[in-house]
Protein backbone atom coordinates (compact mmCIF):
# COMPACT_ATOMS: atom_id res chain seq x y z
CA UNK A 1 0.00 0.00 0.00
CA UNK A 2 1.10 3.32 -0.82
CA UNK A 3 -0.59 6.82 -0.05
CA UNK A 4 -0.84 9.70 -2.39
CA UNK A 5 -2.09 13.36 -2.42
CA UNK A 6 -3.26 13.73 -5.94
CA UNK A 7 -4.55 17.54 -5.42
CA UNK A 8 -4.69 19.57 -2.64
CA UNK A 9 -6.23 17.87 -0.03
CA UNK A 10 -6.93 14.92 -1.26
CA UNK A 11 -4.89 11.69 -0.42
CA UNK A 12 -5.73 8.46 -1.39
CA UNK A 13 -3.78 4.98 -1.48
CA UNK A 14 -3.18 2.31 -3.87
CA UNK A 15 -1.85 -1.25 -3.93
CA UNK A 16 1.70 -1.49 -5.89
CA UNK A 17 4.31 -4.14 -5.30
CA UNK A 18 7.95 -3.43 -4.20
CA UNK A 19 10.35 -5.73 -4.85
CA UNK A 20 14.54 -6.42 -4.46
CA UNK A 21 16.13 -5.09 -7.86
CA UNK A 22 20.06 -5.92 -5.95
CA UNK A 23 21.43 -7.61 -3.70
CA UNK A 24 22.92 -4.33 -1.70
CA UNK A 25 18.79 -3.69 -1.38
CA UNK A 26 16.64 -4.29 1.90
CA UNK A 27 12.56 -4.02 1.83
CA UNK A 28 11.82 -2.35 4.78
CA UNK A 29 8.22 -2.25 6.39
CA UNK A 30 7.87 1.13 7.39
CA UNK A 31 6.59 1.24 11.17
CA UNK A 32 6.03 4.95 11.59
CA UNK A 33 6.59 8.26 9.84
CA UNK A 34 6.71 11.77 11.10
CA UNK A 35 3.72 14.07 10.29
CA UNK A 36 5.43 17.61 9.99
CA UNK A 37 4.61 20.79 8.49
CA UNK A 38 6.52 19.80 5.00
CA UNK A 39 3.96 17.06 4.78
CA UNK A 40 1.20 19.18 5.75
CA UNK A 41 2.38 22.26 3.21
CA UNK A 42 2.10 18.94 0.46
CA UNK A 43 -1.29 18.47 1.20
CA UNK A 44 -2.26 21.92 0.93
CA UNK A 45 -0.61 23.25 -2.01
CA UNK A 46 1.12 25.49 -0.39
CA UNK A 47 3.96 25.45 -2.52
CA UNK A 48 2.41 23.09 -4.85
CA UNK A 49 4.03 19.68 -5.34
CA UNK A 50 3.92 18.07 -8.33
CA UNK A 51 1.13 15.84 -7.91
CA UNK A 52 0.47 12.71 -6.68
CA UNK A 53 3.17 12.88 -4.18
CA UNK A 54 3.74 10.59 -2.12
CA UNK A 55 4.55 12.21 1.18
CA UNK A 56 6.36 11.16 4.11
CA UNK A 57 10.35 12.52 5.09
CA UNK A 58 11.01 10.94 8.43
CA UNK A 59 10.67 6.99 8.72
CA UNK A 60 11.79 3.95 10.76
CA UNK A 61 10.97 0.76 9.80
CA UNK A 62 11.81 -3.27 10.07
CA UNK A 63 14.01 -4.82 7.56
CA UNK A 64 11.65 -8.12 6.23
CA UNK A 65 14.15 -9.23 3.57
CA UNK A 66 17.79 -8.31 3.04
CA UNK A 67 19.25 -9.17 -0.01
CA UNK A 68 22.24 -11.42 -0.20
CA UNK A 69 25.21 -8.58 -0.43
CA UNK A 70 23.84 -7.16 2.28
CA UNK A 71 26.36 -6.63 5.75
CA UNK A 72 24.72 -3.84 7.35
CA UNK A 73 21.42 -4.60 8.30
CA UNK A 74 19.44 -8.18 8.04
CA UNK A 75 16.00 -9.28 8.54
CA UNK A 76 14.51 -7.68 11.66
CA UNK A 77 16.82 -4.77 11.87
CA UNK A 78 15.22 -1.50 12.82
CA UNK A 79 16.59 1.36 10.62
CA UNK A 80 16.36 4.70 10.21
CA UNK A 81 15.30 5.45 6.43
CA UNK A 82 17.30 8.03 5.18
CA UNK A 83 15.71 11.20 4.03
CA UNK A 84 17.86 12.33 1.88
CA UNK A 85 19.60 9.96 -0.92
CA UNK A 86 22.25 10.74 -3.16
CA UNK A 87 21.18 11.18 -7.55
CA UNK A 88 24.30 9.33 -8.30
CA UNK A 89 24.68 10.94 -11.67
CA UNK A 90 26.07 14.35 -11.09
CA UNK A 91 29.41 14.88 -11.12
CA UNK A 92 29.84 15.11 -7.19
CA UNK A 93 28.53 11.60 -7.30
CA UNK A 94 30.83 10.51 -9.92
CA UNK A 95 33.87 11.66 -8.55
CA UNK A 96 32.56 9.88 -5.78
CA UNK A 97 31.62 12.38 -3.71
CA UNK A 98 27.85 11.62 -2.96
CA UNK A 99 27.91 13.47 0.57
CA UNK A 100 28.54 16.63 -1.75
CA UNK A 101 25.92 15.57 -4.58
CA UNK A 102 23.86 18.57 -6.11
CA UNK A 103 20.96 16.56 -6.77
CA UNK A 104 20.02 15.36 -3.45
CA UNK A 105 16.91 13.05 -3.69
CA UNK A 106 14.73 14.05 -0.56
CA UNK A 107 12.13 11.40 0.35
CA UNK A 108 8.68 13.60 0.26
CA UNK A 109 9.73 16.45 -0.90
CA UNK A 110 11.46 16.34 -4.48
CA UNK A 111 11.01 12.08 -4.46
CA UNK A 112 8.70 10.32 -3.49
CA UNK A 113 8.18 9.95 0.48
CA UNK A 114 7.74 6.99 2.72
CA UNK A 115 3.81 7.10 3.66
CA UNK A 116 3.88 3.55 2.29
CA UNK A 117 4.08 0.13 3.72
CA UNK A 118 6.96 -0.60 2.13
CA UNK A 119 10.13 0.73 1.52
CA UNK A 120 13.05 -0.86 -0.75
CA UNK A 121 16.23 1.17 -0.39
CA UNK A 122 19.90 0.22 -0.93
CA UNK A 123 21.69 -0.49 2.58
CA UNK A 124 23.81 2.62 1.94
CA UNK A 125 20.63 4.72 2.93
CA UNK A 126 19.59 2.87 6.14
CA UNK A 127 20.89 3.40 9.27
CA UNK A 128 20.45 0.43 12.11
CA UNK A 129 18.99 1.93 15.10
CA UNK A 130 20.36 0.90 18.39
CA UNK A 131 17.79 -0.80 20.91
CA UNK A 132 17.77 2.03 23.77
CA UNK A 133 16.33 4.64 20.45
CA UNK A 134 12.87 3.99 20.41
CA UNK A 135 10.86 4.39 16.77
CA UNK A 136 9.46 7.62 17.53
CA UNK A 137 12.65 9.26 19.13
CA UNK A 138 14.53 7.85 15.99
CA UNK A 139 12.02 9.72 13.67
CA UNK A 140 13.81 12.77 14.75
CA UNK A 141 17.20 11.96 13.17
CA UNK A 142 16.90 14.01 10.73
CA UNK A 143 16.15 17.08 13.01
CA UNK A 144 18.54 16.45 15.14
CA UNK A 145 21.07 16.19 12.38
CA UNK A 146 20.18 19.63 10.68
CA UNK A 147 20.49 21.10 14.43
CA UNK A 148 23.83 19.83 14.60
CA UNK A 149 24.90 21.15 11.12
CA UNK A 150 23.87 24.38 12.12
CA UNK A 151 26.03 23.99 15.16
CA UNK A 152 28.81 23.32 13.36
CA UNK A 153 27.71 26.69 11.65
CA UNK A 154 28.14 28.68 14.40
CA UNK A 155 31.54 27.57 16.18
CA UNK A 156 30.43 28.37 19.33
CA UNK A 157 32.56 28.90 22.37
CA UNK A 158 31.29 27.61 25.61
CA UNK A 159 29.28 29.12 27.15
CA UNK A 160 27.82 31.75 24.80
CA UNK A 161 24.56 32.61 24.38
CA UNK A 162 22.53 31.78 21.22
CA UNK A 163 19.25 33.32 20.13
CA UNK A 164 16.93 30.51 18.77
CA UNK A 165 13.91 32.16 16.55
CA UNK A 166 10.98 29.42 16.57
CA UNK A 167 10.11 27.28 19.20
CA UNK A 168 8.24 24.53 16.52
CA UNK A 169 10.52 20.82 17.12
CA UNK A 170 13.22 22.45 14.77
CA UNK A 171 13.78 25.22 16.87
CA UNK A 172 13.31 22.65 20.47
CA UNK A 173 15.66 20.64 19.36
CA UNK A 174 18.04 22.63 18.17
CA UNK A 175 17.77 24.71 21.82
CA UNK A 176 18.67 21.13 23.53
CA UNK A 177 21.28 20.79 21.53
CA UNK A 178 23.20 23.90 22.07
CA UNK A 179 22.86 23.19 25.87
CA UNK A 180 24.03 19.76 25.16
CA UNK A 181 27.03 21.58 23.49
CA UNK A 182 27.29 23.75 26.27
CA UNK A 183 26.22 26.87 25.19
CA UNK A 184 23.48 28.85 26.27
CA UNK A 185 19.77 29.08 24.02
CA UNK A 186 17.32 32.16 24.21
CA UNK A 187 14.40 30.36 22.86
CA UNK A 188 12.01 32.82 21.11
CA UNK A 189 8.67 32.33 19.96
CA UNK A 190 5.05 34.33 20.45
CA UNK A 191 3.68 30.78 20.82
CA UNK A 192 3.51 30.52 24.66
CA UNK A 193 2.91 26.79 24.73
CA UNK A 194 5.23 26.01 22.68
CA UNK A 195 8.02 28.04 24.82
CA UNK A 196 6.49 26.19 27.92
CA UNK A 197 6.76 22.69 26.21
CA UNK A 198 10.34 23.41 25.34
CA UNK A 199 10.67 25.02 29.11
CA UNK A 200 9.50 21.33 30.03
CA UNK A 201 12.43 19.62 27.18
CA UNK A 202 14.96 21.69 29.62
CA UNK A 203 15.18 24.78 27.88
CA UNK A 204 16.02 27.91 30.84
CA UNK A 205 15.97 30.52 28.86
CA UNK A 206 12.49 31.47 26.65
CA UNK A 207 11.51 34.44 25.80
CA UNK A 208 7.95 35.39 23.77
CA UNK A 209 8.39 37.62 20.73
CA UNK A 210 6.65 41.00 21.59
CA UNK A 211 7.84 44.33 22.70
CA UNK A 212 9.98 43.53 25.64
CA UNK A 213 12.22 40.98 23.30
CA UNK A 214 15.19 43.61 22.92
CA UNK A 215 15.44 44.23 26.75
CA UNK A 216 15.23 41.06 27.80
CA UNK A 217 17.59 39.46 25.71
CA UNK A 218 20.12 42.47 27.02
CA UNK A 219 19.23 41.33 30.64
CA UNK A 220 20.54 38.01 29.76
CA UNK A 221 23.22 38.49 28.50
CA UNK A 222 24.62 41.60 30.44
CA UNK A 223 23.99 43.89 27.48
CA UNK A 224 26.21 42.14 25.38
CA UNK A 225 23.41 40.56 23.16
CA UNK A 226 23.31 37.09 21.47
CA UNK A 227 26.91 35.81 20.40
CA UNK A 228 24.60 34.33 16.79
CA UNK A 229 21.06 34.03 16.50
CA UNK A 230 19.05 31.68 14.61
CA UNK A 231 16.04 32.14 12.92
CA UNK A 232 14.28 28.63 12.10
CA UNK A 233 11.89 29.15 8.62
CA UNK A 234 8.20 28.86 8.55
CA UNK A 235 7.76 30.08 12.57
CA UNK A 236 6.37 33.79 11.16
CA UNK A 237 8.96 35.71 12.64
CA UNK A 238 10.21 38.22 10.77
CA UNK A 239 13.42 38.17 9.09
CA UNK A 240 14.74 41.26 10.02
CA UNK A 241 14.10 40.34 13.78
CA UNK A 242 17.68 38.34 14.48
CA UNK A 243 19.69 41.59 13.41
CA UNK A 244 18.38 42.76 17.15
CA UNK A 245 19.46 40.46 19.25
CA UNK A 246 22.80 40.04 17.67
CA UNK A 247 25.88 41.60 19.03
CA UNK A 248 27.77 43.33 16.55
CA UNK A 249 29.96 41.14 14.59
CA UNK A 250 28.03 38.31 14.75
CA UNK A 251 26.13 35.83 13.19
CA UNK A 252 22.79 34.91 11.68
CA UNK A 253 21.70 31.76 10.66
CA UNK A 254 18.78 31.09 8.11
CA UNK A 255 17.48 27.05 8.83
CA UNK A 256 14.38 24.88 8.28
CA UNK A 257 13.87 21.86 5.81
CA UNK A 258 12.32 24.59 3.37
CA UNK A 259 12.30 28.62 3.23
CA UNK A 260 9.09 30.53 1.54
CA UNK A 261 9.49 33.62 -0.05
CA UNK A 262 10.75 36.65 2.09
CA UNK A 263 12.28 39.88 1.96
CA UNK A 264 14.21 41.87 4.94
CA UNK A 265 15.14 45.82 5.69
CA UNK A 266 18.99 44.86 5.59
CA UNK A 267 20.08 47.85 7.10
CA UNK A 268 20.69 46.77 11.02
CA UNK A 269 22.81 44.30 9.44
CA UNK A 270 25.04 46.12 7.29
CA UNK A 271 25.77 48.88 10.13
CA UNK A 272 26.75 45.58 12.68
CA UNK A 273 28.46 43.84 10.23
CA UNK A 274 26.68 40.66 10.69
CA UNK A 275 27.27 37.33 8.71
CA UNK A 276 24.05 36.15 7.41
CA UNK A 277 24.29 32.38 6.04
CA UNK A 278 21.68 29.58 5.96
CA UNK A 279 21.97 26.02 6.86
CA UNK A 280 18.88 23.75 4.97
CA UNK A 281 19.16 20.18 4.02
CA UNK A 282 22.96 19.72 5.20
CA UNK A 283 23.35 15.90 5.23
CA UNK A 284 25.12 16.02 8.05
CA UNK A 285 25.80 12.76 9.83
CA UNK A 286 23.09 10.71 10.40
CA UNK A 287 25.29 8.36 12.71
CA UNK A 288 26.43 11.50 14.56
CA UNK A 289 22.47 12.50 15.13
CA UNK A 290 21.65 8.76 16.03
CA UNK A 291 23.98 8.78 18.89
CA UNK A 292 23.16 11.89 19.97
CA UNK A 293 19.67 10.30 20.45
CA UNK A 294 21.40 7.39 22.07
CA UNK A 295 23.03 9.93 24.36
CA UNK A 296 19.69 11.21 25.28
CA UNK A 297 21.04 14.79 24.28
CA UNK A 298 17.79 15.80 23.20
CA UNK A 299 13.90 15.34 25.83
CA UNK A 300 10.97 14.46 23.17
CA UNK A 301 8.87 13.50 26.27
CA UNK A 302 7.86 17.12 27.17
CA UNK A 303 6.45 17.43 23.18
CA UNK A 304 3.36 14.57 24.17
CA UNK A 305 3.62 13.83 20.66
CA UNK A 306 -0.20 12.55 19.17
CA UNK A 307 0.46 8.63 17.72
CA UNK A 308 -2.17 7.88 15.04
CA UNK A 309 -3.26 5.04 13.54
CA UNK A 310 -2.47 5.23 9.11
CA UNK A 311 -6.47 4.31 8.64
CA UNK A 312 -7.18 7.81 10.54
CA UNK A 313 -4.38 9.90 7.99
CA UNK A 314 -6.97 11.05 5.77
CA UNK A 315 -9.05 12.85 9.10
CA UNK A 316 -5.60 13.59 10.51
CA UNK A 317 -4.38 15.77 7.65
CA UNK A 318 -7.76 17.08 6.85
CA UNK A 319 -7.74 18.21 10.91
CA UNK A 320 -4.45 19.83 10.67
CA UNK A 321 -5.08 21.93 7.30
CA UNK A 322 -7.78 23.35 8.98
CA UNK A 323 -5.86 24.33 11.97
CA UNK A 324 -3.33 25.37 9.87
CA UNK A 325 -5.59 28.10 8.13
CA UNK A 326 -6.72 29.36 11.52
CA UNK A 327 -3.18 30.31 12.04
CA UNK A 328 -2.54 27.68 14.83
CA UNK A 329 0.82 26.29 14.71
CA UNK A 330 0.40 22.47 14.49
CA UNK A 331 2.50 20.61 15.97
CA UNK A 332 4.49 17.42 14.69
CA UNK A 333 2.86 13.99 15.34
CA UNK A 334 3.62 10.66 13.98
CA UNK A 335 1.70 8.30 11.94
CA UNK A 336 1.67 4.23 13.26
CA UNK A 337 2.21 2.54 10.41
CA UNK A 338 1.10 -0.64 11.73
CA UNK A 339 -2.52 0.15 12.32
ZN1 LIG B 1 24.47 13.48 -7.23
Amino acid sequence: MIWKILSPKVLTSEERPDNLTKDTQAKVKVTQILLSNTELRAYCGTPKPKYPFVPGRFAVGVVGEAGSACVKVEKNTRVFIHDSVPCGSCDQCLSGDPDSCRNMQIAGVNAEGYMRDFVVADEENLSPLPSAVSDTEALFTGIVAIGEAVIDRLKIAKGSHIAVFGAGELGNILAQLLIYHQAVPILIDSDEQRLKTAAQCGVYYTVKADEDLLPTVERITGGRLAAASVHCSYNGIPLALPFDTTAPGGTVVYTGFSFPEASAQLKNALDKQLTLTSVANDYSDVATAINLLLNKAVNIAPLHLLLSPVSDAAKQFENAANAAEQGQNVPVSVLNMLA
